[in-house]
């Protein structure tokens, strides 16, 4: 069977043996995601050294995503095993601190927050979520920058947990100067793409976008749709990124986990209806972390994000500090596929073409032609990328082969759905780039003598878009 939607997987300690990645990359990671939030430089480093080095070895073409931060609210250190808060008590929150010298002020419990603004952000009565929300606090004073809180639901605050603030205006920028380390670092790296977390507004993608060509990168952003600004802003947003993710994680914890289904259909037919990449992440096959075999709710969930028309799906504690990461690879690729075979995918109608983009009408036709002549293959070359992005976008039922010169581009498709790709030198003629499709498709076994198959390009040699269409019936005389 073959499967279309990609697969995204978050490296960690529970793939550092090599072994056990090899056998991941082989059951379907497509993507692997390097977590910012964990991690020193010279481990992403050499887990991405790994990985391209498996990558060529067993002839995969395995993308990277470098996923920074953002303005993550934590605790800071506390002493082992936590502190006890107890619900209907109070305690004391002391920004802009790891660490404290007493856990304990006026006999009431002392948390640090390594967050300076906290007590400028914050006024009474705003709701203060720990612990993915399983610590709730709501502030009654907030004094000499110190920010005094009821404890609505009770527990053990532990070091490093996150805090968040869903119903504040959050002053911090959207970049760190974490982040702006970690992006140097990431584009040193190469990383195919860079996810930017808790995205608020479309300037927040633009400064990003900003920052990577001021060093010469060329990575295309994803924004991370986990606050409730980027919710509000999600038309905006959608249309100055490259790609989404529904960071179903932190947005559960924002918005309450009842509105992340509705508002995953909601990014995904709005990413589709754009032409933007979605990948819908978090939580996945959770119980994998500690089990081989998936709850059937968690089989329910990646398929439904499959029938909701997602192209990626993500693994992260699964794969990154689970006891079963190769199973949780080989898992999400049996549920993908099987799905993929299900009457109950139905792919969208496309917009009408009077509302598209040259290059939009001519990849969509070209999937038209591609049906109607029963192509074998369809295949798209491109500079950037973007080509075979908008045609993976029309969901081909035939397989869909990008072809380009660029190693970056090369990268980036390994994100796109039902796209396989193949690096091809620059060609200046139309004649020779067929003759190139022509050996791709043959060695790829994509297509034999005889067969049918469809090609899109832009003018040969330049960066012009996506203008044509060519039927060609493989082994016949390529004349020009
Ligand atoms: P994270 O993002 O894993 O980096 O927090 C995804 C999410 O919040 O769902
Ligand atoms: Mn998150």
């Amino acid at each position: 069977m073959t499967r279309r939607a990609k697969i995204v997987a978050t490296l960690g300690p529970a793939l550092d043996d090599r072994e056990k990645l090899r056998a991941a990359v082989e059951a379907g990671i497509d993507v692997v995601r390097l977590n910012f939030s964990h991690g020193d430089h010279d481990t992403h480093a050499r887990r991405l050294e790994t990985v391209r080095e498996l990558g060529q070895r067993l002839g995969r073409n395995v993308g990277c995503l470098a996923d920074l931060q953002g303005p993550k609210i934590r605790l800071g250190m506390l002493p082992d095993p936590g502190i006890e808060i107890v619900t209907g008590g109070e305690v004391y929150l002391h920004p802009g601190v790891e660490e404290l010298d007493a856990y304990e002020s006026e006999g009431l419990p002392a948390l640090p927050v390594v967050y300076e603004a906290l007590a400028d952000d914050v006024t009474p009565g705003s709701l203060m979520l720990i612990d993915d929300g399983s610590l709730r606090l709501v502030a009654s004073r907030v004094e000499d920058g110190v920010v005094r809180a009821r404890v609505v639901a009770g527990g053990l605050a532990k070091s490093r947990k996150g805090l968040n603030l869903p119903g504040v205006k959050v002053s911090a920028p959207c970049l760190t100067e974490k982040d702006i380390e970690d992006l140097e670092f990431a584009n040193q790296l190469g990383a195919d793409w860079v996810a930017l977390s808790f995205v608020r507004t479309p300037d927040d993608i633009m400064d990003v976008r900003e920052r990577i060509k001021a060093l010469n990168g060329e990575s295309p952003v994803i924004a991370k749709l986990e606050r409730p600004e980027a919710i509000e802003n999600l038309t905006d947003i959608i249309d100055v990124t490259d790609a989404v993710m529904v960071a179903r994680g932190d947005l559960g914890v924002e918005i309450g986990p009842e509105r992340v289904p509705a508002i995953q259909k909601e990014i995904i037919a709005e990413a589709n209806a754009e032409s933007r990449p979605v990948i819908t992440a978090t939580e996945m096959l959770d119980s994998m972390i500690n089990s081989p075999r998936p709850t059937r709710a968690e089989a329910s969930d990646v398929a439904n994000a499959i029938f909701d028309g997602t192209d990626a799906v993500m693994l992260s504690g699964e794969t990154a500090a689970g006891s079963y990461p190769v199973e949780a690879v080989r898992t999400m690729a049996r549920i993908v596929e099987v799905a993929e075979r299900s009457p109950h995918l139905i792919h969208p109608s496309p917009p009408p073409h009077s509302e598209l983009s040259v290059s939009r009408v001519v990849a969509q036709s070209a999937v038209q032609v591609a049906r109607d002549v029963q192509a074998t293959a369809i295949v798209a070359f491109s500079m950037t990328g973007w080509s075979v992005q908008l045609v993976s976008k029309m969901r081909p039922e035939m397989p869909l082969v990008g072809l380009t010169p660029s190693a970056r581009a090369h990268g980036r498709t390994a994100l796109m759905w039902g796209t396989e790709a193949a690096l091809v030198p620059m060609k200046d003629r139309a004649q020779e780039l067929l003759q190139a499709a022509e050996k791709v498709l043959l060695d790829g076994n994509w297509a034999a003598t005889g067969d049918t198959v469809v090609m899109v390009t832009g003018p040969p040699g330049s960066l012009g878009g996506t203008s044509r269409i060519w039927v060609h019936r493989v082994g016949d005389e390529i004349i020009h």
